[in-house]
């Protein structure tokens, strides 16, 4: 069993925190879409007053540019309240075993084809930040995997090999054992130069933030930079 699975956030923590609070609901999607505070993408202003007839819209107080919450972003044309959105992504992403889009109509009351829509929509978060955004969390997980076959030639390693090795990068949070976001770079080599340059570029790095590695101690290098730990962890456990 994971040593994360009890720190998973329940159903009753979740409703009540979000459940008829539409505030909460906002909050959560403001922080996910400005994580360092709002800013104006015309002119870079970080203040912003809100249009109290026009829900969910943040004007520049500089330059008066209006931004909504979810333009731009994968949930633009969601017809979804902001309980029930968060409500499907918490059921999806707090789920081992994966989520239906069966299984999430009922769950939010919704037809099928919204149901559906979120679900495709779900999983392309779960990997649409395999980009040139940084993984920011306090908890990830990275490891290499080899594609191909082994070299016939004994000895020779690096570009030549007919292996490729990938590196992968989760980022998770301490309180959902699943993976959220992962990160893959095929690269020539997997050296202790080429895992720093990945990992630098991948994460955001600091000490009170957890990298596990698998056990894979070429990842020792980032000892300095954040705590490195090596375990395994099974997420087809319950
Ligand atoms: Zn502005």
């Amino acid at each position: 069993m994971s040593k994360y699975k009890d720190k998973k956030p329940s159903m009753i923590e979740f409703t009540r925190k979000y459940a008829n609070n539409d505030q909460a609901c906002e909050d959560f999607f403001f922080r996910a879409k400005y994580p360092n505070g709002y800013y104006c993408e015309k002119c870079g202003c970080t203040h912003y007053r809100k249009i109290s007839t026009r829900n969910h819209v943040y004007t520049c107080s500089k330059c008066g540019h209006q931004s909504c919450l979810f333009a731009g972003t994968i949930f633009q044309d969601c017809k979804l309240g902001l309980y029930k959105l968060l409500l499907g992504l918490f059921i999806f992403f707090t789920s081992n075993k994966g989520v239906s889009a069966m299984e999430m109509r009922s769950q939010l009351d919704v037809n099928y084809k919204t149901a559906l829509l979120l679900c495709r929509k779900c999983r392309v978060l779960m990997t649409e930040c395999n980009s040139e955004k940084i993984l920011d969390n306090m908890f990830y997980e990275a490891d290499v995997a080899y594609i191909g076959s082994r070299s016939k030639e004994p000895g020779h390693q690096g570009c030549g090999t007919e292996q490729q090795p990938f590196f992968i990068a989760l980022s998770t949070s301490r309180n959902n054992n699943y993976p959220q976001f992962i990160k893959l770079r095929a690269v020539p080599k997997d050296d202790r130069e080429t895992t720093n340059a990945f990992l630098t570029q991948s994460l955001v790095l600091s000490k009170d933030r957890t990298l596990n590695t698998e056990g894979k101690t070429t990842f020792n290098i980032m000892k300095d930079r954040i705590t490195v730990v090596n375990e395994k962890i099974d997420y087809s456990k319950d």
